[in-house]
């Protein structure tokens, strides 16, 4: 597989990286003090986004987005990796299951949304339904009367900015002994719908992930996102997408712990000596190279698979590897790159410390490790060592 990159793609990924060192980066230690930035700052980085054309990169451009590669999307999540706070929340986008939007949905969501002045949520998890997203709670049952649907459930980490103002809720239709799964669009100041709460998590993030209850919220017809029982296909895609993202943002944390571990432990001396000459030192940045190297290959050759249009399931199976190993080694990495740093390695203000923390939720959303493992193991199982591995 030749992954070697075309002009207009180093151009891509060079662009995405001047947005990040240029913009994001310098933002990240008042956002790590404050946990917010002012509206006139969000604003910016909207526009500066678009003016950069990294906005809905992930979607087609017949419905307004960047119509990139996977492996495009891949460079460009390289490099908001290399961004604290997951600051690239801010850049104008959308789910990809937005592009089943129907002629009213685009003018309602989508286009706003790549206006940057709308945001979305994905509404899948529940209390009691979590790693197993088959049996989930929430419901809808069509009232005959109107033709509307009302919409029953509890919804758990439903993640986005503090101004995102409209969910995509994954629930089951209730139909005689049917349960057939759709995706609704839904309004956050929709009646029966309240945010629960609103709690703190490990990171310091731009997104929140707030609990929502929904009580016979009714909503028309028309916010059936794709169809009736197309929720479980749809969720699955985003879930490819995504799994490939976190893989690609992994590897791109891990390139800028080691720049700055690198910088750090070559200029610090203790004992008289340069601190990058004892072995204690150095040996932990060279492993943790050669998980940035590997994570970044794992990625990019997933995205690859699947621009080429192989099999689905194997890209399935792909994009779990590469989630599960690009995350595990990144929190490894992290690790390593506080202890090279010391004491300093400890302070919120160091960009390793808040990796750190930042880091550990990869191995937790968009399923855990332990789920990537059993979509690995039962790819190796279903389609053969050699489709996975090789
Ligand atoms: C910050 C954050 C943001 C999130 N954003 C969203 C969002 O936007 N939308 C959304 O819908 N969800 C979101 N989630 C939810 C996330 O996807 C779930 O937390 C995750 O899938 C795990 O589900 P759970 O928390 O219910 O854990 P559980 O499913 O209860 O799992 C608990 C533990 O058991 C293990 N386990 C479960 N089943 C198995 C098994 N078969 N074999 C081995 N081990 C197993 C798990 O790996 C885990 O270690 C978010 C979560 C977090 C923390």
């Amino acid at each position: 597989m030749d992954l070697t990159l075309t002009p207009a793609q180093a151009n891509l990924r060079d662009r995405a990286r001047a947005y990040v060192t240029d913009h994001l980066q310098p933002l990240e230690a008042e956002f790590e003090r404050r946990h917010t930035l002012d509206p006139s700052t969000i604003a910016d980085l909207k526009r500066l986004a678009i003016e950069a054309r990294l906005h809905g990169g992930s979607l087609p451009r017949e419905v307004g987005g960047q119509g990139w590669t996977s492996l495009e999307q891949i460079l460009v999540h390289e490099q908001l990796g290399q961004a604290t706070g997951g600051l690239w929340s801010f850049i104008p986008g959308a789910y990809n299951a937005l592009v089943h939007a129907s002629p009213e949905q685009r003018g309602r969501y989508l286009d706003p949304c790549l206006r940057g002045e709308r945001n979305g949520s994905y509404a899948i998890t529940e209390p009691g339904q979590g790693s197993d997203a088959r049996t989930l709670a929430a419901t809808a049952v069509r009232d005959p009367a109107t033709g509307e649907y009302v919409l029953n459930g509890e919804k758990w980490f439903v993640t986005g900015p503090s101004d995102t103002d409209f969910m995509i809720f994954h629930c089951h239709l209730l139909d005689g002994e049917q349960r057939l799964p759709p995706l609704f669009l839904v309004d956050y100041d929709a009646p029966g719908l309240v945010m629960s709460h609103d709690p703190d998590y490990t990171h310091t993030f731009a997104d929140r992930h707030p609990q929502f209850v929904l009580t016979d919220v009714r909503v028309a017809a028309e916010a059936i996102l794709g169809g009736i029982g197309q929720a479980d296909a749809m969720t699955n895609e985003w879930f490819v997408e995504e799994r490939l993202h976190i893989g690609a943002r992994c590897s791109g944390a891990m390139e800028r712990l080691l720049a700055l571990a690198v910088e750090w432990a070559t200029g610090r001396i203790q004992f008289g000596e340069r601190i990058y000459d004892f072995q204690g030192v150095s040996f932990p940045l060279a492993d943790s190279a050669a998980d940035a190297s590997a994570a970044r290959l794992l990625t990019r050759e997933a995205a690859a698979l699947m621009d080429a249009g192989a099999s689905p399931k194997v890209v399935h199976a792909k994009a779990s590897l590469a989630k599960l190993f690009a995350s595990e080694a990144a929190y490894r990495c992290a690790d390593r790159v506080v202890q090279v740093f010391g004491g300093r390695g400890y302070m919120r203000e160091f960009p390793a410390e808040r990796y750190l923390r930042e880091l550990r939720v990869d191995r937790l959303w968009e399923g855990t490790s332990e789920i990537q493992r059993m979509v690995i193991a039962r790819a190796l199982e279903k389609r053969g060592v050699r489709a996975v591995v090789g």
